[in-house]
């Protein structure tokens, strides 16, 4: 295709127009979708390592397409995110999350909800605000809920900070995501205040064949442990690596080995057999 440019014309590529053509009609039906309200959330239970009890669970937001079937976040956050969708979409997550969690503590199951927040919701100048309703509405214990951040929400802003530390004064905790990832994850723990830090996975992943990663894990069990930071690692998919885990001292963890993200309902068997043992 041509487009009449300052000195010609310019050729587009096919496959750009074909990417830009796609990218708006996800856009729109994301749009739509929000709208009617075409999502749900699965959960990814967690559990201590050393006794394999269930500590809470991890929500995670699914896209039911009424044509295209169900659409996993890897293929709509970024898109969320940088038409600032996730502000409304993100609102939805939060207030379901704590709304089945309240469900939960009515019977009894008391752990920890975990909400993956995006850099562009904390930066929303009535986050702050939103956090304090849902908690409000559905009646939780704040000390329940964990926010799941990732080191791209600390660019150098003061004001974001402010937000952070004003939601732990709720009594909200912190959680720094998908750590070792970034440039600088390590002098985030200093800046950023949080309760843990969750290993990402391909740190888990070569656990048992390569000795740096096992490193890695080590460094940073052996920091979160002075500074007594809840550490969670995410990934676990195989014996070995929960043995070397273990050995290593890291607390929690979570990943298929246990159980991939499921509907509620299934989740509450979990907390059933907890109470029973
Ligand atoms: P995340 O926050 O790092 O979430 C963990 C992801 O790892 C989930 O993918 C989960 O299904 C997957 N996972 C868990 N255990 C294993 C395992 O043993 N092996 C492997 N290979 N994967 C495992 P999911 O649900 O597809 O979510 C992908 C990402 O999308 C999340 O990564 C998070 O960054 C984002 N996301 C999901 N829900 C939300 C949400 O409600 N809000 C925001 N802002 N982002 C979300
Ligand atoms: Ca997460
Ligand atoms: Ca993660
Ligand atoms: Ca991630």
């Amino acid at each position: 295709m041509k487009e009449r440019g300052g000195d010609g014309y310019k050729i587009y590529e096919h496959g750009t127009i074909k990417k830009s053509i796609e990218r708006m009609v996800l856009e729109n039906e994301l749009s739509k979708s929000i709208e009617l309200g075409c999502f749900h959330l699965d959960y990814q239970p967690i559990f201590n390592l050393a006794t394999s009890n269930l500590t809470g669970v991890e929500a995670l937001v699914r896209w039911d397409h009424p044509d295209l079937g169900r659409i996993p976040p890897d293929q709509f956050i970024e898109i969320a995110e940088e038409t600032r969708l996730i502000i409304c979409l993100g609102k939805w997550v939060l207030r379901q999350a704590c709304r089945q969690a309240r469900k939960w503590e009515e019977k009894g199951y008391y752990y920890t909800m975990a909400v993956n927040v995006s850099a562009v919701q904390l930066a929303d100048p009535e986050f702050l605000m939103i956090v304090k309703n849902v908690l409000e509405d559905e009646g939780n214990n704040p000390s329940l809920l964990e926010l799941e951040l990732t080191e791209s929400v600390l660019g150098n802003q003061a004001e974001i900070l402010g937000v952070v530390e004003e939601i732990r004064k709720l009594g909200v905790k912190i959680a720094l995501d998908d750590f070792g990832t970034g440039y600088s994850s390590f002098s985030y723990i200093n800046e950023l205040p949080i309760d843990t830090l969750k290993i990402d996975r391909s740190f888990i992943h070569n656990l048992d064949a390569k000795v740096q990663n096992g490193a890695i894990v080590e460094a940073i069990l052996s920091i979160a442990n002075t500074i007594e930071l809840n550490v969670v690692a995410e990934g676990i998919e195989r014996q070995e690596q929960l043995t070397i885990l273990k050995k290593l001292g890291c607390q929690e963890g979570q990943g298929y080995f246990y159980s991939k993200p499921i509907e509620a309902e299934e989740c509450e068997k979990y907390m059933k057999i907890n109470r029973q043992s």
